[in-house]
């Protein structure tokens, strides 16, 4: 059997086909369409038509929100209010489709074969143009009583602060998203790691005041979930042992003071950009009643990030 995993992203969608067994057979990536589902859902199944064997099911991970009880999908980057994604590409795919947000997707990668197999209480955070989060309590999705899931770029971490896309102020992404720290260094963010490597001190005082922004933000997070585990992703959440070391140094110093509570075990994300295809796949799997089994490593090709 053969399941089809898709990555809806503002700018790009990536695919990819999995066997049963976890091989990534198949991979393509696409420019985003916005504003016309039909033409998307075309463009996406004939960048799959090279591959000759039919697929069982196909699972979505899109940016935004989507309800899994309603199946209507709302992603202001893709310019999409309530739109029926899941029948639209059924009806153009001609096999059974899910769909979940995109952090979601990435969690579900992740805890399948990533850096948090096994773990039961996980917040996965996703640093990138905003932030975008997903959690799993007990084993199980948290998805709150309307079931679209949880934006935790937009818990306030300073009162009456910068003005938000989402018409509040102060909101956690303006602080702590990869945007906020081009913003506040000038460069891009993978320049800004390269200089803190390169012991350059004003990029080394940027990078600790962006820190501190996103522990004050993670502190908070950590409380009301206690996960036993945080996976930063996104692409700030790749750049690895530069941003954990700090991380954990700032949420033990200064975020954390509740005596007698652990820290968290803060991990980066391990599968950076194909988490949401490969989330896809797997949701594929569990609607089809056929979780993916993978053995050892999965073998895919993703862009270096940092
Ligand atoms: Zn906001």
């Amino acid at each position: 059997m053969f399941f089809t995993g898709i990555d809806i992203g503002g700018t790009t969608v990536k695919s990819c086909i999995m066997n049963d067994a976890g091989r990534i057979v198949y991979q393509s990536t696409i420019g985003t369409v916005k504003g016309d589902p039909e033409t998307l859902a075309r463009n996406i199944v004939l960048s799959l038509s090279g591959f000759r064997s039919p697929i069982s099911a196909i699972g979505i991970s899109c940016a935004g929100r989507v309800n899994t009880l309603t199946h209507m999908i709302t992603a202001a980057n893709l310019q999409w209010r309530n739109v029926p994604f899941e029948l639209i590409m059924e009806n153009i795919a001609g096999c059974p489709v899910a769909a979940d947000n995109d952090v979601s997707g990435a969690l579900r990668a992740e805890s399948r074969v990533g850096v948090c197999v096994g773990e039961t209480d996980v917040l996965y955070v996703s640093l990138g143009t905003g932030i975008g989060g997903a959690v799993l309590i007990n084993g199980e999705s948290y998805r709150g009583y309307d079931n679209t899931g949880i934006e935790i770029g937009h818990i306030i971490t300073h009162a009456d602060g910068l003005p938000c896309t989402c018409g509040g102020r102060g909101c956690f992404e303006q602080y702590a998203s990869s945007t906020a720290l081009k913003m506040r260094s000038g460069v891009p963010t993978r320049e800004v790691f390269r200089q803190v490597r390169a012991g350059n001190p004003e990029m080394t005082h940027i990078l600790d005041n962006y820190v501190h922004e996103l522990c004050i933000g993670l502190a908070g997070l950590i409380r009301v979930f206690s996960p036993h585990m945080v996976v930063l992703g996104g692409g700030i959440g790749s750049a690895g042992e530069i941003l954990l070391t700090r991380v954990r140094r700032e949420l033990s110093e200064n975020c954390a003071s509740i005596p007698y509570e652990p820290l968290p075990i803060i991990e980066s994300a391990k599968l950076g950009n194909t988490a949401g295809s490969v989330g896809g796949c797997f949701l594929a799997g569990d609607l089809m009643g056929v979780p993916i089994q993978v053995n050892g490593e999965l073998e895919i090709r993703k862009k270096p990030e940092f």
